[in-house]
């Protein structure tokens, strides 16, 4: 049998916890701070926060004008350094920066969410798990798909199902959903796999059994340094086989499916994980809302002392780049 990464979820105790905490009353908010003010931190984390009474928003790090009514800073380290109170920070820029703030905020004594991916690399994940550790802090390394609505009811029904085949294919036009991102681009930025991760982070979440890839090819823009395309072989434990269709280049209607056949009956899980079928007939499923989903299971983290990272969709993204087979293609202009 192969060896196959293991998804790991780590727990911190509460008994260890460092100081900051103290600065606020238990009932009060938690007092969180969001870095970069980019496309994801408007339009799902705001306005979550928001909705959530177990947080307030209470300072912004940009380093743009920042919002109005909101203590701002253009640097994170001014923002640890001015505001105590303030005891967990979102960090929502590009996975290129990352590391640095995280390990700055949790040095810091402060409890982080990641917005995912969790780093540019696998090793980044496991320097970040074990420091929150070691401080006695929350580390979320998040996954919004994990939260669309039809994911948690597909894992109940796969149960200990026997997969015979997963094919999942994640086609999007990347003109309307990254215009002018040019970090997506850049070494780093994992061009398909950005969208595609949410693909591996359902896939990972759902199946019964591990997978590891067995064959990739990459698609690269010849101006470009990461992949427009790919197209991954997996297999689970049992050989079944598994495969992933990533492709940026779609116009037209976009396409978010996995498809699960197994010894007794096939699910279909589509549009990111917020519809399913299971054998052609529709199960019906609550509106999706997935940063609801990711701030409730922050403030359960944090009430317990716990931490949640699960790196092995990044596992698979590190592994697609190792094994791949690259090929050139038309250049790439926004
Ligand atoms: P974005 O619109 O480009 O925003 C990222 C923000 O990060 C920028 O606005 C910038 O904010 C800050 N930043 C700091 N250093 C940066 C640098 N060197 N280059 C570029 N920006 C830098 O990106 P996004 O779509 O919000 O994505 C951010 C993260 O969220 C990514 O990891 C992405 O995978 C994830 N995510 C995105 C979506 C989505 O639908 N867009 C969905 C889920 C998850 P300031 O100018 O304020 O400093």
């Amino acid at each position: 049998m192969l060896a196959v990464p293991t998804p790991e979820r780590i727990s911190t105790s509460s008994s260890v916890r460092a100081d900051t905490r103290c600065l606020v009353k238990a009932t009060e908010p938690t007092r969180i701070a969001i870095v970069g003010l980019g496309k994801i931190a408007h339009d799902q984390h705001i306005p979550a926060i928001g909705r959530h009474p177990g947080f307030s928003l209470s300072a912004i790090v940009t380093r743009g004008a920042g919002l109005p009514g909101f203590d701002h800073f253009t640097q994170l380290d001014a923002m640890l350094a001015a505001r105590p109170d303030v005891t967990a920070v979102a960090l929502c820029v590009p996975p290129q920066v990352r590391f640095g703030m995280a390990w700055a905020a949790l040095s810091a004594g402060r409890d982080v969410l990641l917005e995912k991916p969790p780093g540019a690399t696998v090793a980044e994940v496991h320097a970040l798990t074990d420091l929150a550790r070691a401080n006695g802090r929350t580390l979320f390394a998040t996954w919004h798909s994990r939260f669309a609505p039809a994911v948690a009811p597909a894992k109940a029904w796969l149960g200990d199902r026997t997969v015979t085949r997963a094919d999942i294919v994640w086609r999007e036009d990347v003109r309307k959903w990254h215009p002018g991102q040019a970090w997506i681009w850049q070494a780093g930025g994992m061009g398909v796999f950005d969208p595609g991760i949410n693909a591996l982070s359902i896939v990972t979440e759902i199946m019964p059994r591990p997978l590891h890839i067995t064959s990739a090819e990459l698609e690269f823009p010849e101006n470009r340094d990461t992949p427009i395309a790919a197209r991954l072989a997996f297999a689970d434990t049992t050989s079944a086989p598994v495969t992933a269709d990533f492709d940026w280049r779609q116009t037209g209607p976009q396409t978010w499916d996995i498809r699960v056949e197994t010894t007794e009956g096939a699910l279909t899980l589509s549009a990111g994980g917020a519809k399913l079928e299971i054998d052609g007939r529709t199960v019906d499923q609550p509106a999706e809302a997935e940063y609801d989903g990711i701030y409730a299971r922050f403030a359960e983290l944090l009430a317990t002392g716990m931490s949640d990272v699960d790196a092995s969709p990044l596992v698979h993204v590190a592994d697609a780049f190792m094994l791949g087979r690259r090929i050139v293609t038309d250049p790439f202009h926004d």
